[in-house]
Order: structure tokens, then C-alpha cells, then sequence
């Protein structure tokens, strides 16, 4: 029997363990963990985000700001409130919602925030110190959520065959190498297909957990997975509802009907991914809580 991977519950499992932190904290040395959430214009996507994560803070014990600046905010006034955030004690993390109007680098944006507070884990310092393992650094919420997944249903881990569809900052890149660390929940062999693979299906069928983020419906077939693979599907794509084309809904990257009938564990879409990835905000907004509030005790 093929395993549906809650994710949803395995998200409230983390939200528990975070809550249960937060409170601790809060009675034992009167520290309320905070993220400040940074919104630019008026996108309804981001604003409906934004919103979901402060609602997540508030279940937790986290305190959450929320920043919400009009479409024409210039660069300047964004770095000049993130400067002002890196200096507020009772912030510990900053997340700016991207994408931002197109006026506005995001890259300038990103390398402002102080490492420390950086939850999104984007920050060139965090993403160095992913590469080479070094634990105090910050990991990007979407592969943290794939490898909570993958540890809890494909374990052991050690020289399993992990493949990745897709190479993107946010997902392809930072999952392989947080996989190919040399450390517990990791520890796999890696292998990351994109657009310039002439047949995905050679790489995919070799996979004993298979990550697909490449933001395609379809994207993987059931006969491009091998017997027995764990699947996790990051794919979140807005489709027409097939009862009534003026409704949509979500779909992933995977043929979940025929995948579902060769693999041992796979994520729906919605209800896979989709949770962990606030879920991991919250930790990670703890994590640097604990490492700031360590330094400056
Ligand atoms: P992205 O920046 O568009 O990157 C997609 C990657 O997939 C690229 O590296 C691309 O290759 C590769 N790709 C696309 N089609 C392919 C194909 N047919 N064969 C092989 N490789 C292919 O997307 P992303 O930001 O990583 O997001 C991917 C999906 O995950 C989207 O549906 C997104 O909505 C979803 N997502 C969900 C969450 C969540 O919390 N649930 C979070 C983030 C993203 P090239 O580099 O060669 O172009």
C-alpha cells in the first residue's frame, strides 16, 4: 500500500515542537521570539502569504511584525526599514515576501538583511555556510520542509540515490546540498536534472527518493520512477478545475494518479510541501531566536 505523506500533519507535529519551545522560553528567561515580516505593493498571492504567516506566528508564540509598504516604496526606504530591523532586539528574524516591483534589486535587498536574522536562509553568508555544513547558519524553509519529509519516510538516508528535478535557488540547488552533507538526515548521493537533461526519465527511474520542483504539471510519469521510490512533489501550479474551467485549483509536477501505484510514499498536492514550508519559517525563526539570544545572555 503506497503511503499518502501527510504533510499537513507532519507541519503540525513541527508547529507543536515550536510552540513548546516558545512558551519555555518565554517562562524561563522572558524572551518572546519575533519576525518581521516585509511586504512591498499590493499582489493578492503575497498579501494572502504574508497573511498565513503571521497567522502561523501567533498559533506558536511568535510575536509578528508586519511591514506593509505601498507599490512605489523606493530601495532606499526598504533598506533603510531593514536596517532598522537588523538593529531591533526584539526582531530575531526578517522575511521579506518576494517578489518585489520590478523598481527594486532584489539582490541588494537580500544581502542587507544581518545573516543572523535572515529566516528565508537567502543571504550569501547562509547559503555559504549551507555548502560547506556548518550548522548555525540559516536553511531555506521549502528544502527544509523535503528533507523533514525524506527523513521521516525514507530513512535510512546513507547512500540512498536522491534526484532532484529542477536547479532553482529556492529549492533544487539548496536541497542537494543539505542532502550531500555528511551528516544525519542527509548522506544521500545526488543527482540534479534541469532543462538541458535530454531525457529526465535516464536519471528519475535510478532515484530511490525523487524530488520534483521543476513548476510543471506532468512533469513526471509513472513510468519515470522506479518501483518502491519515495516521492516528494514541491510542484504548485495553479490549473483550470476540470468540472468547471472557471474555477482552478493546484496541482503538482507529478502524474500523482499513475506515480502513486509505483512508488511506497508520495506527497499530494496540495497538502504535501505546501504545509512544511511555514512550518519551517517558524522554526527557523526559533533557531535564530535561540543562536541571538544565546549570544547576547
Ligand atoms: P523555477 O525557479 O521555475 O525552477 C524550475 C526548475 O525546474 C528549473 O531549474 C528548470 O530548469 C527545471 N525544469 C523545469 N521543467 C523541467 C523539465 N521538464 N525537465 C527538467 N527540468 C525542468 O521554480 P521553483 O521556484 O524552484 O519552483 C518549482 C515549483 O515548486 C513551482 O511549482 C513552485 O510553485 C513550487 N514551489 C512550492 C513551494 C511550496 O512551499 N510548496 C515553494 C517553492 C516553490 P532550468 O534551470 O534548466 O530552467
Amino acid at each position: 500500500m503506497t503511503v499518502i505523506i501527510d504533510g499537513k500533519k507532519v507541519a503540525e507535529d513541527i508547529r507543536r515542537q515550536v510552540r513548546e519551545e516558545a512558551a519555555r522560553l518565554k517562562e524561563s528567561q522572558s524572551i518572546v521570539p519575533g519576525l518581521a515580516v516585509v511586504l512591498v505593493g499590493e499582489d493578492p498571492a503575497s498579501q494572502a502569504y504574508v497573511r498565513m504567516k503571521g497567522k502561523g506566528c501567533e498559533e506558536v508564540g511568535i510575536r509578528s511584525l508586519q511591514h506593509r509598504l505601498g507599490a512605489q516604496t523606493t530601495q532606499g526606504e526598504l533598506l533603510s526599514l531593514i536596517g532598522e530591523l537588523n538593529r531591533n532586539g526584539e526582531v530575531h528574524g526578517i522575511l521579506v515576501q518576494l517578489p518585489l516591483p520590478a523598481h527594486i534589486d532584489e539582490k541588494s535587498v537580500i544581502n542587507a538583511i544581518d545573516p543572523a536574522k535572515d529566516v528565508d536562509g537567502f543571504h550569501p553568508v547562509n547559503v555559504g555556510k549551507m555548502v560547506i555544513g556548518e550548522e548555525d547558519g540559516m536553511l531555506p524553509c521549502t528544502p527544509l520542509g523535503c528533507q523533514e519529509l525524506i527523513a521521516r519516510y525514507a530513512s535510512p538516508l546513507g547512500g540512498k540515490h536522491l534526484v532532484i528535478v529542477g536547479r532553482s535557488n529556492i529549492v533544487g540547488k539548496p536541497l542537494a546540498n543539505m542532502m550531500v552533507q555528511k551528516q544525519p538526515r542527509a548522506n544521500c548521493v545526488v543527482t540534479v536534472c534541469h532543462t538541458a537533461a535530454a531525457d529526465i526519465g535516464y536519471f528519475t527511474r535510478q532515484a530511490d527518493i525523487l524530488v520534483v520542483a521543476a513548476g510543471r504539471p506532468g512533469t513526471v510519469s509513472a513510468s519515470m520512477v522506479k518501483e518502491g521510490a519515495v516521492i516528494i512533489d514541491v510542484g504548485s501550479n495553479r490549473v483550470p478545475h476540470p468540472d468547471d474551467p472557471s474555477r482552478s485549483r493546484f496541482v503538482g509536477d507529478v502524474d500523482f494518479e499513475g506515480v502513486s501505484r509505483v512508488a511506497t510514499a508520495i506527497t499530494p498536492v496540495p497538502g504535501g510541501v505546501g504545509p512544511m514550508t511555514i512550518a519551517m519559517l517558524l522554526k527557523n525563526t526559533m533557531k535564530a531566536c535561540g543562536l541571538q539570544t544565546a549570544v547576547s545572555r
